[in-house]
């Protein structure tokens, strides 16, 4: 069983050709520009549209757990007394709650990919594991990974890094390729803005480089806080020895902002602008300069 929070069909951002990305929930990181909040718990969560609510209440008084009141004119769940039943959301007419978060079986998500197989053998595409952090569901990622190579679909994993070192080394042979999330080298930074030390993540890569050779670094554009000539200094340093030729560029967006507040969380990216060309194309060429590919974008 996995616990994941979507499936995409179609995608093109997430490694080559036409791809379906598998969301796990979880994730170790607390980037503060996250723009999939709902992936960073691990637990199945209730989203809350209040634009939506026109306080009818249904779904106080169909909660079987009386966890719900409505208070300063909005919902309010009491997480410590609410079972995650789901009720509330079956009985609201305007779509104001969502659950976020399935539990599902390997069957279950082996047949969504299997859909689109056509697809991936005209396009060159297959399957993105993402999330959150999928290798923070290791034995599912290996046994997922290992069907879809039985039946001959690329793989693809979209990981921070932040994993033992071991769970790397039982999915490489089954991955056809990683995109790996380096944020900011340095660890102060890291540690302000994720919430971690990045140490773990910069160790991974050099060894995952010593036994993988199609990785792609994904790095995103953050004004301010990793795009300082410094900051592009400090990536290449620790780029150049890794084996990487690729890096996609991840323009910094405020998508995210409307989510923290659904699942009410502090948003505290309010800060950030988002880059412009100008700043994009900047890094771009730096990095080109050092004879890396560099994509804007997935
Ligand atoms: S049922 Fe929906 S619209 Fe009615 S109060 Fe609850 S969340 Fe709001
Ligand atoms: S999920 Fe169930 S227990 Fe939780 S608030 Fe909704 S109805 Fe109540």
């Amino acid at each position: 069983m996995a616990v994941i929070f979507d499936i995409k069909q179609f995608g093109i951002h997430d490694g080559p050709g036409i791809r379906t990305t598998v969301f796990l929930k979880g994730c170790p990181l607390n980037c503060i520009w996250c723009h999939n909040p709902e992936s960073q718990s691990e637990n199945i969560e209730i989203m809350y549209y209040q634009n939506r609510c026109n306080l009818c209440e249904r779904c106080v008084n169909n909660c079987p757990k009386k966890a719900l009141k409505i208070k300063d004119k909005q919902i309010v769940r009491d997480e410590d007394m609410c079972v995650l039943c789901g009720v509330c959301v079956e009985s609201c007419y305007n779509k104001a709650l969502e659950i976020v978060g399935f539990k599902k079986d390997m069957d279950y998500i082996l047949k969504e990919i299997k859909k689109d197989i056509m697809f991936y053998e005209e396009s060159g595409g297959g399957v993105t594991f993402s999330g959150g952090e999928p290798l923070m569901q290791p034995e599912f990622l290996h046994d997922i990974l290992k069907s879809c190579k039985k039946i001959h679909i690329n793989t693809a994993v979209d990981t921070s890094g932040y994993t033992d070192f071991s769970n790397f080394e039982e999915i490489a042979d089954l991955t056809d390729l990683f995109l790996y999330d380096l944020k900011v080298i340095d660890d102060d930074k890291h540690k302000k803005y994720t919430g971690v030390s990045n140490k773990i993540i910069l160790d991974n890569l050099e060894k995952l480089g010593q036994i993988h050779e199609n990785i792609i670094v994904r790095i995103p554009v953050l004004p301010g806080i990793n795009t300082a000539e410094n900051d592009l200094k400090d990536f290449y340093a620790v780029l150049r020895d890794t084996g990487v030729k690729e890096i996609n560029l991840l323009p910094y967006h405020k998508i995210g902002k409307d989510k923290f507040k659904r699942l009410k969380k502090e948003y505290r990216a309010d800060f950030l602008e988002e880059p412009d060309d100008e700043l994009n194309n900047k890094i771009k060429e730096y990095f080109e300069d050092r004879d890396f590919e560099v994509k804007i974008g997935g």
